[in-house]
């Protein structure tokens, strides 16, 4: 794949979205944050981040995202990590809001509990017909509590699916850019190149 070519945008609305960054650099791909729904036209792919999925819905909201999300995810990957996964999912509950509905999953927010905020734990990766292993940072994630039928699993945490695809769309409940494994990083730049 010619990966100079590829521009992947970054949703720079809240979170950890400069972290994402690195990741691709270290890959040799370029990312640009977008800030406005009129600079995704000029991406390849994007990168929704983990953050407080409250607080992305009222900015999302308040600058108009969810129509022009909707119509990217149609033509272009987008992959989104914890509170960016709950944002894709078809179904939150915990309590239960609103979303952008492009894979078929259901999630619960901080699903893993609040006694125990974070924690890092080693999962396993399925890529490309190998099964790996894979660090992973678990920051008040959401749970995966649903998968639907058309729904690829790709990587699994103490029993349960952290990592998923459907079509264009990309989730993990962890954090893959608070790692140093660039994997599904990747995996998402070749999802962009096909
Ligand atoms: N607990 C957050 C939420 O429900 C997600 C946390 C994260 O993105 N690290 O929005």
């Amino acid at each position: 794949m010619d990966t100079a070519k590829t521009m992947i945008g970054l949703l720079g609305l809240q979170g950890d979205y400069a972290a994402h960054g690195k990741m691709l650099e270290a890959l040799g791909v370029e990312s640009r944050v977008v800030k406005k729904p009129e600079q995704l036209a000029a991406i390849d792919g994007l990168i929704f981040p983990g953050g407080e999925s409250t607080t992305l819905i009222k900015l999302m909201d308040s600058w108009d995202w969810w129509a022009p999300l909707k119509d990217f995810a149609a033509a272009k990957p987008l992959f989104g990590t914890c509170a960016g996964m709950i944002l894709l999912a078809k179904g939150v509950s915990n309590p239960p809001q609103k979303s952008l509905a492009l894979i078929d999953i259901d999630v619960e927010r901080n699903g893993y509990g609040r006694q125990i905020d974070s924690f890092e734990e080693t999962g396993s990766f399925d890529a490309n017909g190998q099964t790996r292993e894979l660090p992973m940072v678990f920051i008040r994630a959401p749970r995966i509590s649903r998968v639907g039928e058309g729904v690829e699993v790709l990587a699994k945490c103490r029993g349960d699916v952290v990592m998923a695809k459907q079509a264009n769309v990309l989730v993990a409940s962890f954090h893959p850019e608070l790692t140093d494994d660039l994997a599904v990083h990747r995996h998402f730049v070749e999802m962009v190149g096909q």
